[in-house]
């Protein structure tokens, strides 16, 4: 299968005055084509700074990041916003929906720099937010809106490029817990059905149980991953025992 990220022997240091600190050491993850990777950890031991870095919005101390055959580390600011803008979606925690644009100018703002005419935009738009559902709400602003349906949107504008890979950080930890339920399906139904390839980052057993497979990061190391070989009840009871391995288990409850 394709491989969408590569990343080998990845560290990074931060540095405040003369205090050092690694948050990530000797970091080695391959992205598949189709995978669905949940990354999972205590606070504070490196899955943001993991997935910013995937993200190309922060940048490594060592090692290597390759994300579509490309080598991201070596691309100037201009190339990788482009790169950012067409081959990568991102859903946040706080959606991140601009406040005074409607739910389908939201959805349209990958595509408003691109050669596409409105038209096309137009028909785009409409597309994905069929396929998740919101097309009625597409002339209402954020705040008339659903937290679900905001989340929706996002997710709405993070596909709507046919991006290589979506990446999501904590998505549905602004969600309450059925609206959250809903959308890590739909989240599973993209991967599956649409076959878009997603990391995210969770803290929550529960969330991780939807994914193929989960990555555990404690202390800026990855210490091990599982795969999701049966039903995903029994993909949850292993992560919960993992979690307590790893020492993490307040975050072992639904
Ligand atoms: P997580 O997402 O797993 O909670 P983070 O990746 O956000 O963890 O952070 C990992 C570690 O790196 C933490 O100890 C955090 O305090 C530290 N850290 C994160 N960002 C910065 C920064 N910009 N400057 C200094 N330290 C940082
Ligand atoms: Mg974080």
């Amino acid at each position: 299968m394709t491989e969408i990220v590569k990343i080998k022997n990845l560290g990074k240091v931060y540095e405040s005055g003369k205090n050092k600190y690694k948050a990530l050491e000797n970091i080695n993850l391959d992205v598949k084509e189709k995978d669905f990777i949940g990354i999972m950890g205590p606070s504070g031991s490196g899955k943001s700074t993991l997935l910013n870095i995937m993200s190309t919005i922060d940048k490594p101390t060592s090692g290597d990041v390759l994300i579509d055959n490309e080598d991201i580390l070596k691309m100037n600011e201009g190339r990788l916003s482009l790169f950012r803008r067409d081959r990568l979606g991102f859903i946040f925690q706080d959606f991140n929906l601009l406040d005074t644009l409607t739910v389908k100018e939201n959805i349209a703002l990958p595509l408003a720099l691109s050669k596409k005419s409105s038209r096309e935009i137009n028909r785009e738009v409409l597309k994905v937010s069929k396929k998740l559902g919101i097309e009625t709400i597409l002339n209402k602003y954020p705040h008339e809106i659903s937290g679900g349906q905001r989340q929706r949107t996002a997710a709405c504008r993070a596909i709507v490029t046919n991006p290589s890979l979506i990446l999501a950080d904590e998505p549905t930890g602004a969600l309450d817990s059925k609206t959250s339920k809903d959308f890590l399906k739909l989240l599973k139904e993209l991967n599956e059905i649409d076959g878009v390839t997603i990391v995210m980052v969770t803290h929550d057993a529960f969330a991780a149980s939807f994914c193929k497979k989960v990555i555990f990061i404690k202390d800026g190391h990855l210490e091990n991953s599982i795969v999701k070989t049966a039903s995903q009840q029994e993909f949850f009871d292993r992560i919960i025992e993992h979690l307590a391995k790893i020492g993490d288990e307040e975050n072992g409850s639904i």
